[in-house]
């Protein structure tokens, strides 16, 4: 639901989303909501009570137009969600959670948001990609959708696979590296040349345990904790059992 639908045309018509909309593995339908408006002047958005800066969404397009969306997919179990700063951040683990919903209907603010009565009335989960304000939830609905959409079996292919990724276990991934061997007088790292696997798996491990402590030492304080917990766990049920 936006008030700016050709703007994920684009998005929506390249690279690995395009294809999978074209197979028909994934499905989006843009909706309007000026369409949805009982304005002449196809007018959505009004001057906020109280004074302030700026025009918010009005409730009655917006509530015409997930009313219409509802009727068509027969569905009122569906959630709703409203790309909002103020949601809960978005993250690999809600994407995963997403990608088993089903249908999912995306609400996209523009100028200073939305009349708090027709969220009440419809949104199901607020959800931010950021601690920052962008001027629309377009961008976060396309950022939400792509990360979602490469979930949904077969949208990667097996060469694009999404196994082994940042975040799958709460680390950042390892380095990589493609050909030549030798670039700007680097070479690629002797281990990844050997063949051996289990030597290769080893140090692939090592390095995600690495850049995640120097780049993201949140994350690895939270893996460590965890990982600390389970060995704790796995202990006291030896003890038990013994
Ligand atoms: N006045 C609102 C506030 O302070 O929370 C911000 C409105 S923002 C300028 C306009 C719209 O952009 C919002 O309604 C929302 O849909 C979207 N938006 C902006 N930043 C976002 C973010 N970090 N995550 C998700 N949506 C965002």
């Amino acid at each position: 639901m936006t008030l700016f639908p050709e703007m994920f045309e684009p998005v929506l018509s390249s690279s690995i989303i395009g294809k999978a909309i074209e197979n028909g593995i994934i499905n989006v339908k843009l909706f309007n909501i000026r369409d949805y408006t009982n304005d002449k002047h196809k007018k959505v958005d009004d001057y906020t009570y109280g004074g302030g800066a700026g025009m918010l969404m009005q409730a009655q397009p917006i509530y015409d137009c997930h009313r219409a969306i509802l009727d068509e997919i027969g569905d009122t179990s569906i959630r709703t969600v409203y790309v909002t700063p103020q949601g809960s951040l978005f993250k690999q683990k809600t994407a995963e959670s997403l990608a088993q919903t089903g249908n999912i209907i995306l609400l996209c603010g523009h100028y200073e948001g939305i009349d708090e009565r027709v969220l009440e009335e419809i949104v199901t989960d607020n959800i931010s990609i950021g601690d920052y304000v962008l001027t629309g939830g377009e961008l976060p609905a396309m950022v939400m959708m792509d990360c979602i959409s490469r979930l949904v079996p077969g949208v990667l292919s097996n060469e694009e696979s999404a196994q082994t990724e940042s975040f799958d276990d709460g680390l950042l991934e390892y380095p990589q590296y493609t050909r030549p061997e030798v670039w700007k007088s680097k070479s690629v790292p002797e281990v990844l040349l050997s063949g051996h696997h289990a030597n290769i798996a080893k140090w692939r491990e090592e390095m995600s345990l690495l850049r995640t402590k120097e780049r993201r030492p949140d994350l690895y304080e939270n893996y460590c904790a965890k990982n600390a917990r389970n060995e704790g766990e796995k202990a006291q049920n030896i003890d038990k059992n013994t």
